[in-house]
């Protein structure tokens, strides 16, 4: 039979045990409820980079908000960033760096940068991966021991910036006191480097756009320059040809020179164009209120000969004043209206509507036409430069009108696009802003 004392020490051991079980479930419980804290520190970190990232205008500002996230996450006082050069992909070192303590720090941060690729950012580089240093002091290869250690730093990481496989760049960090390598936080700065490696690509190919731009832009002046002066030469010398041997000459040479005569004028108009295409692009604008109705005068009475050869009929309602370049606008207009007297289907009476009415913070004019149309699918195609999608000889050009329109109104701030007419024949219309 238990005695009494049996049952009371039964009794205590089983009310410890139950104790126990509760102690661990409320350290489970707590442990849980860090985890679940530090998660969300992880989140709202790896969002705030992101929104940094994609606000960045270009790499640097985007390195350098990144470094200044993680360093307050961490509550480290050293961070700083390197990229790779994108012909030669060699590491260097860049000015983006977050310092807590500017005097401390400051003779580390001018090693490095007179390093230019020490030995971290250049391990992390070549194994595409993050690398630890629990003690800078012993670390071998990390090539800065001295100016660190006597900074006061002891640990730090590094991560690569990787642009899918291949690393772009390089981030550092440091401790003032000693840290144990955290996978889980190894792995949230991978996350960082493959967001920071979007905007590398990212800012990269504007670059790359930006230069062919240019590269386009000097090609189109040089060309409209420097070949308009032969062009004319050669153009002035077949007609004095033409002309001075007129009797001398068959009505077989007579064509031919003709069609010279004729190449050299359409190679001209595409010069012209061409230079148009350039200075609208680069010239400066010269705003003042103008009263849009006037320039869609001015444009008609410079487009009377083609009025008068299309019999379109043209009419023009009430349009607005607005704040624009006066000759660049007048241009679109006249671009707009000769292509919707040139583009007519035939058997159809020609008829051109310039209407206008209000639209998001400015003003929508609209040039329709009853025309042939455009295919939605070249509905863009058709304001790229030298897209012509209804060629051959019945309708002459060079392609870059609607290049050039849209070019200008674009420098004003508004847009221009082509949509079908519901009665036939296409609608272009432009926003000008207020
Ligand atoms: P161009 O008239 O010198 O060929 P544009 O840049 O002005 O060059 O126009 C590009 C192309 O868009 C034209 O070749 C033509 O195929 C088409 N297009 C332009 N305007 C019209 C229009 N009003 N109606 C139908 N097609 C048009």
């Amino acid at each position: 039979m238990r005695s009494r004392f049996d049952e009371v020490t039964a009794l205590r051991e089983e009310l410890e045990a139950e104790r126990q079980a509760r102690r661990e479930a409320e350290r489970i419980a707590e442990e849980n409820a860090r985890a679940l804290y530090d998660r969300q520190d992880e989140l709202e970190l790896l969002e705030m980079v992101a929104a940094a990232s994609n606000e960045a205008t270009a790499i640097e500002p985007a390195l350098g908000a990144a470094i200044v996230h993680v360093c307050a996450h961490m509550r480290w006082p050293v961070g700083h960033a390197y990229i790779a050069d994108e012909a030669s992909g060699a590491l260097r070192s860049t000015a983006v760096w977050y310092l807590e303590d500017e005097a401390r720090y400051g003779a580390f941060r001018d090693l490095t940068e007179e390093v230019g690729a020490p030995g971290l950012p250049m391990r992390v580089v070549e194994a595409g991966e993050p690398s630890w240093v629990a003690d800078v002091a012993t670390e071998p290869g990390f090539g800065r021991a001295e100016v660190a250690a006597g900074a006061g730093l002891r640990s730090g990481f590094a991560f690569p910036v990787l642009m899918g496989t291949d690393t772009v760049g390089a981030l550092e960090f440091f401790s003032d006191r000693a840290a144990e390598p955290d996978p889980v936080l190894l792995a949230l700065m991978a996350q960082i480097g493959v967001q920071l490696g979007r905007v590398v690509e990212r800012e990269r190919a504007r670059e790359e756009l930006e230069r062919s731009n240019a590269d386009l832009e000097a090609f189109a002046y040089l060309a409209s320059h420097d070949l308009a002066a032969p062009l004319r030469a050669v153009g002035g010398f077949v007609s004095l040809l033409g002309r001075r041997y007129v009797d001398q000459l068959d009505d077989d040479a007579r064509e031919i020179i003709g069609h010279a005569v004729d190449g050299v004028q359409r190679m001209q108009t595409m010069i012209d164009d061409l230079l148009l295409y350039s200075r609208a692009g680069t010239t400066d604008l010269q705003r003042e209120e103008v009263a849009a109705g006037e320039l869609v005068t001015a444009a008609l009475r410079d487009l009377a000969p083609a009025v008068a050869e299309s019999g379109a009929q043209v009419e023009v309602g009430e349009l607005p004043t607005v704040r624009a370049d006066a000759t660049q606008l007048q241009r679109v207009f006249q671009n707009l209206l000769s292509n919707a007297m040139k583009y007519t289907a035939p058997d159809v009476s020609p008829r051109v509507v310039v209407r206008s009415g209000p639209a998001d913070g400015g003003w929508e004019i609209a040039v329709a036409d009853n025309g042939i149309g455009i295919e939605p699918r070249n509905a863009d195609r058709v304001f790229e430069m030298f897209a012509r999608v209804h060629g051959g000889a019945d309708y002459r050009g060079t392609g870059l009108g609607l290049a050039i329109c849209r070019r200008i109104v674009e420098r004003h701030g508004g847009r221009l696009w082509v949509e079908a007419n519901p009665g036939g024949g296409s609608v272009f219309r432009l926003t000008l802003p207020r």
